[in-house]
């Protein structure tokens, strides 16, 4: 799934193109300043940048320079006036293309794929190595990101919490002991007992069920363990 960010300081047009962008399946970040947005632009892999121009703390001229300083990610400009783009193509700032507003969303969307594939091209399906995902049913788990996923919302979970998830899914239809579950996450010397399983399965049902009482993902197999359902 390619993630991208926008830097947009309009709260509605920025949550517009999220919109968009999602319905598409892309996953998407929002900053409203250019100072946020570039940190987060350097500090995480994205596909791609949805910039807008005139933004509070740095506009979008800095921004967009100083992303390209690092990334050669796509970066697409916007900017509510036609004359900026001139301007944006005569600092040579290395923008990938340009959005004059308002502009149609489906236009953005448009722009935004026909941007991925072509960097895709440019830099090879090898130089990006694809996540590692465990795909059950309404629950998708990219290990790579450590994220997971569950009917296409993204659910918070705690490291030994995604660690567990993630054991069981990849193992599903085995049934596991506490005892063994605790011997796989926790590391031998951690102290702590097997109810800490116990505790852990409760709260990953409450993110990845939709009846707890009657959990389709982890069953509990009385007097046993557990196992993940295919
Ligand atoms: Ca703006």
């Amino acid at each position: 799934m390619s993630r991208i960010l926008i830097i947009e300081d309009e709260v509605a047009i920025a949550d517009l193109e999220k919109d968009y962008l999602e319905l598409s399946d892309f996953q998407v970040e929002i900053c409203h300043t250019g100072d946020e947005g570039l940190k987060l632009a350097l500090k995480e892999n994205f596909d791609l940048i949805i910039l807008d121009l005139m933004l509070p703390e740095m506009d979008g001229f800095e921004v967009c320079k100083k992303i390209r300083e690092q990334k050669n990610i796509p970066i697409l400009m916007v900017s509510a006036k036609k004359d900026d783009i001139d301007k944006i193509r005569g600092l040579g700032l290395g923008a990938d293309d340009y959005l004059t507003k308002p502009f149609s969303p489906s236009e953005l969307v448009a722009r935004v794929k026909a941007h991925l594939a072509r960097y895709e091209r440019l830099v090879g399906v090898n130089a990006k190595p694809r996540n590692d995902i465990v795909e059950i049913r309404g629950i998708r788990i990219d290990k790579t990101a450590r994220r997971v996923y569950v009917e296409g919302k993204e659910k918070t979970f705690t490291t030994k919490e995604f660690d567990l998830l993630t054991f069981l899914a990849e193992n599903p239809n085995h049934v596991f002991t506490k005892e063994e579950l605790f011997r796989h996450i926790w590391d031998m010397d951690s102290i702590g007992d097997i109810a800490t399983v116990t505790v852990h399965i409760k709260k990953i049902r409450e993110k990845i069920e939709t009846d707890t009482s009657k959990p389709q993902y982890i069953e509990t197999i009385w007097g046993v363990g557990y196992r993940f359902k295919v």
